[in-house]
């Protein structure tokens, strides 16, 4: 990890500077991560062209598909070895780190398969013409990653763009990068040509902001914060190629008055404490109706109070936040909104016996959360829900609307016609009904609106973000 992956190798770093790399259930440092900087990614980028112009740029897409769908077996043949490495990483549980790793697989299996299926079409026009419109590839594309799924997001952002026939370029992020290199060694190792896929670990201001600067990219995937999106959106700019901005959310669970409540309430504890509430489709507002408000709280209050944070071996109902800047962030959410007077309804437990220098926090339960409150409107990134009240259909609409962000709303009751209203009224990327999540969702479109970013990932759609549409008009006579 102390090197970047370019051409198919390690190589060192221009500056030879690296970072400290934490483990967030200790505390204590477990690796170093090279400093790639500009000529770094100067370097990986050529390398990706020179793929891209070559060996990697001359398969079929049902041979880039086979490497792709190899790569899935190896996932599989590596299954705990990569498991453990992304828990010991992330902090996460080692439940939660091997759903991921079927996840990945699972990415891997589906991109695989694609890559030969995203067929062109014809278009009838004038007499004497055969107008075909076909995807060809960007050529390299940039991927920056964040740090809460590392390796799903490979198999999401990277396997997509691989399977339509770029080369790729991956900054993932300096809190977590073990399993993109290991999964780049094992797409080595069935044969992926030098240069498809290249690694340069670094800062973001350095190596991020060099890659989405680069003139030598065709389209640029970000995942992460609003802000970070912005100045890459701006990068982008500059050189006119299109992005995908994968950015946070807020998202609500709407409860009306007759849904199943206790099939809500393990759902509603799960979806915010998932992966330690850092999860950018995390649930964390829950909108309940007034006439049930009491009840309904009661009810996940108690399932709340007996959740715990541990060690990924302890395998409890989440672990560690990545990392002591983070720990500090939801802990002032806690404490300002305590200082503020609103109420905490149940708080979790932090396990005994977990280390003093890992980073953890107590999930914790607010309500009722006044409208417009920072809780409401504040992604926290972690174990924190904020519960609140509304009067009826109309109000619901309005709260589960009254943010910037629009990323994953779920709408809770048995009525059909509400159903289908409240979910085309919210305003969401993915509406969930009488449920949340779908573990993964590998074949579901998935990204958002408003501050929650653009652009598509996941299912057969992404492809088309990373290819470019050509129409060809042959007047034949
Ligand atoms: P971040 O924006 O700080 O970092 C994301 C990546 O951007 C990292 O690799 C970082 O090194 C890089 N980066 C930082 N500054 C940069 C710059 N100036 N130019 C280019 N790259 C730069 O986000 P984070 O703290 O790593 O992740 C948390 C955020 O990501 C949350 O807001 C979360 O909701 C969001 N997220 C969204 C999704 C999604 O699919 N919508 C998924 C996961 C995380």
């Amino acid at each position: 990890m102390n090197q970047h992956f370019i051409n198919g190798r390690y190589v060192a770093g221009q500056t030879g500077e690296t970072l400290a790399k934490l483990d967030p259930a200790t505390g204590e440092e477990f690796a170093r991560i090279a400093c790639g900087n500009a000529a770094d990614i100067d370097t990986a980028v050529k390398a990706a062209r020179a793929a891209f112009d070559g060996a990697w740029g001359k398969l079929t897409a049902a041979e880039r598909g086979r490497l792709i769908s190899k790569l899935a077996l190896k996932v599989q043949d590596h299954f705990e070895e990569l498991a453990k490495l992304e828990a010991r990483d992330t902090g996460k549980p080692m439940s939660q780190a091997r759903a991921d790793m079927d996840a990945t697989a699972r990415y891997f299996e589906f991109y695989g398969g694609a890559a030969d299926k995203v067929h062109g079409h014809v278009i009838p026009f004038l007499n004497g013409y055969h107008v075909s419109v076909i995807h060809e590839p960007h050529g390299v594309t940039g991927h920056i990653l964040p740090w809460n799924y590392p390796a799903q997001m490979i198999g999401r952002s990277l396997t997509a763009s691989l399977a339509m026939g770029n080369a790729v370029v991956l900054k993932p992020a300096e809190d977590a990068c073990a399993t993109a290199f290991r999964l780049a060694e094992l797409a080595s190792e069935v044969g992926f040509p030098d240069g498809a896929i290249n690694i340069v670990a670094g800062r973001g201001h350095e190596a991020g902001a060099a890659l989405s600067a680069h003139h030598g990219i065709g389209f640029m995937s970000f995942t992460g914060s609003p802000e970070v999106g912005k100045m890459v959106q701006h990068a982008c700019a500059e050189h006119l190629i299109p992005c995908t901005l994968e950015l946070g959310g807020k998202s609500p669970q709407i409860v009306f008055e007759d849904a199943d409540i206790d099939a809500l309430v393990p759902i509603a504890c799960k979806a915010i404490v998932q992966n330690t509430g850092q999860t950018c489709s995390a649930g964390s507002r829950l909108l309940v109706q007034k006439s049930i408000y009491d009840d309904v709280l009661s009810e996940v209050a108690k399932q709340f109070s007996k959740l715990q944070a541990g060690t990924p071996e302890m395998d409890l109902d989440c672990g560690p936040v990545i990392n002591a800047k983070q720990r500090g962030r939801v802990q002032s959410f806690i404490d300002q909104s305590r200082e503020a007077g609103i109420p905490v309804i149940a708080q979790g437990q932090i396990a005994q016996g977990v280390p003093n220098g890992g980073f953890y926090v107590q999930p914790t339960l607010f309500g009722p959360v006044p409208r417009g409150n920072r809780l409401e409107q504040d992604e926290v990134f972690g174990p924190v829900l904020a519960a609140f009240s509304f009067e009826d259909e109309e109000d619901a609409i309005k709260a589960a609307n009254g943010t910037d962000y629009g990323l994953v709303a779920a709408v809770w009751t048995k009525d059909g016609g509400r159903q289908q209203r409240v979910s085309k009224r919210v305003r969401a990327g993915q509406v969930f009904i009488n449920g949340y999540g779908a573990g993964g969702g590998i074949e579901l479109p998935f990204g958002g609106t408003g501050k929650s970013g653009h652009g598509r990932e996941k299912g057969f759609i992404a492809l088309e973000e990373f290819a470019v549409t050509k129409t060809i008009v042959h007047k034949h006579g």
